[in-house]
């Protein structure tokens, strides 16, 4: 039986390569998103913007779509940055140092990741599934790998940051890993699914 083609929307090449590590195992022709294509990002949850971006790719391209949103909640800030995580300021040393700069009134440095993943075909949605990591903003960005707000998040169960992990530790602990990791099984029962 011929391959499925599932289309990776999203125009980060640093994303497409870990789609394309995690699909590895799974009978799918890999495509990118249509070069060009700007998908608004409306919703008010990770979920609902990673749902907009599978249903807007699956719908223009004609094939099944996988879409995800991820970002980092601060509870003291009420849920800061949350999906406004990559608009919070304009480089990554300004948006950690923004949130270090609005949280220092607060005792409460309790903070969690999330990645959210979408799988739709046309308009439909076929799987939805979200990853949590659990940690909270140091005082002080710590260790230098990594991306984003890895230096100022420390996960509770190791007490280390992300930019302290290496990428099996990050993956193993991070929101990303978890969500993959829901994301498995739920992708085989669709293939046996659509193969019955
Ligand atoms: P998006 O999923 O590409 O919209 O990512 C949103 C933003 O959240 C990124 O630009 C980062 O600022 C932040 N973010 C998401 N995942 C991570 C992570 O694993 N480490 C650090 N920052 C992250």
């Amino acid at each position: 039986m011929d391959n499925l083609s599932l289309v990776i929307a999203s125009g980060n090449e640093g994303k497409i390569r870990e789609f394309k590590k995690l699909l590895v195992d799974f009978p799918f022709d890999l495509l990118i998103q249509p070069v060009g294509l700007e998908i608004e990002e409306t919703g008010n949850t990770f979920r609902e913007n990673a749902r907009i971006k599978a249903l807007a790719v699956s719908q223009k391209t004609g094939h099944l779509a996988l879409a995800d949103d991820s970002g980092l909640s601060v509870e003291a800030l009420g849920g800061a940055p949350g999906i406004y995580s990559s608009r919070y300021a304009s480089s990554d040393k300004e948006r950690i140092e923004k949130l270090l700069a609005e949280l220092k009134p607060f005792p409460n440095r309790k903070a969690k990741f999330e990645c959210a993943l979408c799988i739709a075909s046309g308009e439909k949605v076929l799987i939805e599934v979200s990853g949590f990591c659990e940690g909270q903003i140091t005082f002080f960005p710590k260790g230098g790998n990594g991306f984003g707000y890895d230096p100022i998040f420390e996960v509770s169960e190791l007490g280390k940051t992300f930019a302290e992990m290496d990428n099996v530790k990050k993956k193993h602990f991070g929101h990303r890993g978890h969500a993959f990791k829901l994301l498995k099984p739920e992708l085989k029962k669709l293939l046996n699914f659509i193969r019955k």
